[in-house]
């Protein structure tokens, strides 16, 4: 064999009766083609009962490999279809590339590796191929991972949505909570996503029956899902859903006393940041506003801080005392946004109660969703849900890709 020739054929990693026959290298167009070859009379595994049987006949194929210093390699070759005389005429895999790919494996790879950390535009234009073909690539190894995955092991889930494009359309994603990882999306935000949630479940040797904790926002359309899928998991209402609707009310108690107490303009998020994160220049503003007589604002301030005291306390007893506590305060504050919240928190009573034995809450859902926000910001959006949903399961989903090395 030609010195050259056995050097590329030990550089692909090939094996007999595989070996590289020709090497063209052309300088202007910055390519190099390889063309792999088998010796005449070799024999190939039917890929049904793995005996050997004689080539019947070969078809011309081509395959983009990995750039050999800037120059992009192509490798072709006579695939050979065998003659079995128990399973008829077939073409044989080769060891290269996978049935259907016109990437090598090692190129695949590659692309799988970069569109983790780049948008899979960028990528393709960097490599220069369309990026159809690339997410074609990315679906089949998502897709195979993912039937691979179990999840029987499944018992905390995490329930939210995300926004997929602009406007109203909205992907929901199930995280499980004790693995940290995302398990399924899909698109929509109804209740019908709980149905799909319990059917890939058990399509992945899980089952609803086995989920017993879930956490969630007070979607209604939540609600009704997670009442029939999964049948045996308690609701816990997320502590974060739970702040917003208080900060909501806050707000509402300040925009409406502003008029009377132009203090308060432009000092929303005053009420709103955690103490501990708000500058000193700010503190000292809010230490200021806080000391106006009879102030609305400071007195739901002070419901707030409070509501966000009781949801650090871990025994369901005390916090149920607390609770109520302060729900009844709220009820008689005479500041109807936190009356409103009161009832909203009576409503949801046992999910809301139910954080102090569970302890669970949405926020890995909170990181996860920036992540997804951030990964679609930089591709400039996604052109199908599709798409959307198969770069969340690569990003968030832990899947074991078995990519060729
Ligand atoms: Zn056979």
């Amino acid at each position: 064999m030609d010195q050259g020739n056995q050097l590329f054929t030990l550089a692909l990693g090939l094996i007999p009766p595989w070996a590289v026959d020709e090497v063209q290298f052309t300088a202007e167009e910055k390519r190099l083609d390889l063309h792999v070859n088998f010796p005449r009379g070799s024999q190939f595994p039917c890929r049904v009962c793995d005996q050997d049987c004689p080539v019947y006949d070969t078809q011309e194929k081509v395959w983009r490999h990995l750039d050999f210093f800037q120059h992009a390699a192509y490798l072709h070759a006579r695939v050979p279809r065998v003659q079995c005389p128990e399973h008829w005429v077939h073409l044989v895999p080769v060891p290269w590339a996978r049935e259907g790919s016109g990437f090598t494996l090692l190129f695949e790879a590659l692309v799988m590796a970069i569109v983790r950390e780049m948008p899979v535009l960028t990528v393709a234009r960097l490599i220069r191929e369309t990026d159809q073909r690339l997410w074609r690539v990315i679906e089949h190894y998502v897709a195979r991972a993912r039937e691979a995955a179990v999840l029987s092991e499944v018992h905390a889930i995490g329930v939210d949505e995300t926004s997929s494009r602009r406007g109203h359309d909205y992907i929901s994603l199930f995280v499980d909570l004790e693995a940290k990882r995302l398990v399924f999306a899909t698109p929509g935000k109804d209740a019908k996503t709980f149905e799909q949630f319990a059917k890939d479940l058990q399509a992945h040797g899980g089952s609803a029956d086995t989920i017993t904790e879930l956490s969630m926002d007070l979607s209604p359309a939540f609600q009704k899902g997670a009442a029939e899928h999964p049948p045996n998991a308690q609701i816990t209402f997320d502590r974060f859903h739970l702040m917003k609707l208080i900060n909501e009310a806050v707000d509402a108690v300040r925009k409406g006393e502003v008029y009377s107490q132009p203090d308060l303009k432009k000092s929303r998020w005053l009420w709103l940041k955690n103490p501990g994160k708000l500058s000193a220049k700010q503190n000292a503003k809010l230490q200021e506003l806080l000391k106006l007589q009879n102030l609305k604002t400071a007195q739901a301030y002070q419901f707030r801080l409070t509501f966000q005291e009781i949801f650090t306390i871990q025994n369901r007893h005390h916090g149920a005392v607390l609770l109520k506590a302060w729900i009844e305060n709220a009820k008689a504050s005479g500041l109807p946004p936190l009356v409103k919240v009161a009832y909203t928190l009576i409503n949801h009573w046992d999910g809301v109660l139910r954080w102090f034995e569970s302890q669970i809450t949405n926020g890995i859902l909170e990181g996860f969703n920036s992540l997804l926000q951030s990964a679609k910001a930089k591709a400039r959006g996604y052109r199908t849900h599709k798409n959307f949903i198969n770069m969340a399961y690569l990003i968030l989903g832990k899947l074991d890709l078995r990519l060729p090395t």
